[in-house]
């Protein structure tokens, strides 16, 4: 249902003529009705003609598009949406691969939603109330589009959105939504734990970046830190690293890391450590040929971005002093507000205090399932370096 009416100051319906998903407080003039929290309303520039409908809520960002011009979203809206994006994942995913990201928010076209694909299941996660009360039409919309081989449908919007909203609601949308599966990415399997791991239970994002890291495993010693559920190690050991050690400050992390590492044929070459990361490299020895450095986001808030930058140049730091000459280090950020100019210049940083050679032999971002949109480059999330260390 849409009630209300939000009126834009002159000048603030330019952003969106350029498709721009968000209308922030500040673009506000006036609000014609009482909007719920999560409700479609329809916005207008000054003059009163119609920009298009999103979805309400208090807050920095007060408007999330969904769709642009007169025309209001129809019953059709979900089906054609999910499908389009469904369509793109089956042209885009790599072989021997049923895990991938299904709907990435506004590189989809739907502000404020995830919904991640594991053999079958959809786990969704929504980032906006407005998505939130629209569980039932995204549902049945996955019936549709994904059909026979839907298994079950998640909810795991409890971690992203106030309690107030979710309390007391079900989590299994559809089907039969246990808590695991197993998936195979690139014909490397895993163990997704959805209900009790974090976001949706895996890090899809990384499969590109782990595949590279697969190619310079062979006969290789590789210590993968902050390592969740072991997808870097797995790629190693299935390609010929010689020995990796994984860790992680989370005992449960290292839990899933240790199921996983047990379907591949090589835990006799493995090693896990609960750990922080930090004071552990700096007591290294110096002959790891690999260090992997993929730390969850450091910023979440541009106000975090100053203390980000730092907390990359530390660690990072301690990972260049500490590997072996000729040595690789696959260094990530999954900061949404550090750029990669300012994650090579934290590099750079880290790189002229450890006084070694350093050479970037890759730049690397987010797989072709996390499409950004080219209206909205703050989907742009993760950026990483391959670095050649003398
Ligand atoms: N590389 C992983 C994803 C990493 S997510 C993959 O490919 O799946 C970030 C991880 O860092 C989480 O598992 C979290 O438990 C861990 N972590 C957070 N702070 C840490 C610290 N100080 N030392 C080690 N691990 C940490």
């Amino acid at each position: 249902m849409t009630n209300s009416i939000i009126q834009l100051k002159p000048g603030k319906e330019k952003s969106l003529e350029r498709f721009h998903p968000w209308v922030f407080s500040g673009a506000i003039h006036r609000i014609d009705g009482q909007p719920e929290e999560g409700e479609m309303v329809m916005v207008c520039d000054r003059s009163g003609k119609t920009l298009g409908y999103g979805h309400f809520q208090t807050g920095s960002i007060s408007i999330r598009m969904l769709q642009f011009g007169e025309t209001r979203p129809d019953g059709g809206f979900w089906k054609a949406k999910i499908a389009a994006a469904w369509n793109m994942r089956n042209a885009v995913c790599p072989e021997n691969t049923n895990v991938f990201r299904l709907i990435h928010g506004e590189g989809d076209g739907l502000p404020g939603l995830v919904i991640d694909y594991y053999a079958g299941y959809c786990i969704v996660q929504c980032h906006s109330i407005g998505m939130y009360k629209q569980r039932s039409e995204i549902v049945e919309a996955l019936k549709a589009v994904v059909g026979n081989s839907l298994k079950g449908i998640y909810d795991k919007s409890t971690e992203t959105l106030p309690k107030t909203h979710t309390e007391g609601t079900s989590l299994s949308l559809y089907g039969d939504a246990a808590g695991s599966t197993e998936v195979m990415e690139y014909g490397h399997r895993f163990v997704v734990d959805w209900e009790s791991g974090q976001k949706t239970g895996f890090f899809i994002d990384q499969r590109e970046n782990r595949k590279l890291l697969g190619s310079y495993a062979k006969g290789k010693k590789i210590l993968n830190t902050f390592c969740y559920s072991g997808g870097f190690s797995v790629y190693a050991l299935n390609e010929g690293a010689r020995e990796v050690h994984s860790l992680d400050s989370s005992k449960k992390a290292i839990e899933l890391t240790d199921k996983n590492i047990a379907l591949t044929a090589h835990a006799d070459k493995h090693k896990s450590i609960v750990a922080d990361a930090i004071p552990y490299i700096r007591n290294i020895e110096n002959d790891y040929d690999i260090i992997v450095l993929d730390p969850p986001a450091f910023a979440k808030h541009l106000s975090a971005k100053h203390n980000a930058i730092q907390g990359y140049r530390r660690l990072n730091e301690e990972a260049i002093r500490q590997i072996k000459p000729g040595g690789l280090l696959f260094t990530f950020s999954c900061s949404q507000v550090i750029s990669m100019e300012l994650f090579t210049g934290a590099v750079f940083s880290a790189s002229a205090n450890a006084k070694r050679n350093v050479r970037i032999l890759h730049r690397l971002h987010q797989p072709a399932d996390h499409p950004v949109s080219i209206f909205h480059p703050e989907g742009e999330y993760l950026k990483g370096l391959v670095l050649y260390i003398e």
